[in-house]
């Protein structure tokens, strides 16, 4: 496992007080900082992984929850049938910026493709 220092683990950690939408064994989520849409929420696994680059196959259950539950949270959130973006910035040209692996919710406006 890699040695995490973000501010996810902070958060997960309770370090830094932040309201959970969301939260079990394997992951919270919660708002984003500086929303991009009008929803915009990150689901993060407790087990940091860096990167989508750095998972492998120990992950891969992990991986398959950290969409089920974002969909859950679409879902009840009433963004099913409207639709939502979900996206995971990779690395330096993926705009990754927290090397804790999460998931962006995005929600609440239409998306456009390819993204900027
Ligand atoms: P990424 O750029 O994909 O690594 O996403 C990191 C996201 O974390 C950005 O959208 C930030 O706005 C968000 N973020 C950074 N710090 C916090 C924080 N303390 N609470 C909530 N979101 C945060």
């Amino acid at each position: 496992m890699s040695q995490d220092t973000t501010i996810f683990s902070k958060i997960i950690a309770g370090e830094i007080p932040t309201e959970f939408v969301y939260e079990d064994d394997i992951c919270v989520a919660f708002n984003d900082i500086s929303p991009q849409a009008p929803t915009h929420l990150l689901i993060v696994p407790r087990e940091p992984i860096e990167s989508l680059d750095k998972a492998r196959n120990k992950h891969q259950e992990t991986l398959g929850y950290l969409l089920l539950v974002a969909a859950e949270i679409a879902r009840e959130q009433g963004f099913a049938e409207s639709g939502y973006r979900i996206v995971i910035n990779t690395n330096g040209d993926g705009g990754q910026t927290v090397f804790h692996l999460h998931v962006h919710l995005l929600a609440g406006r239409p998306f456009v493709f390819p993204p900027g």
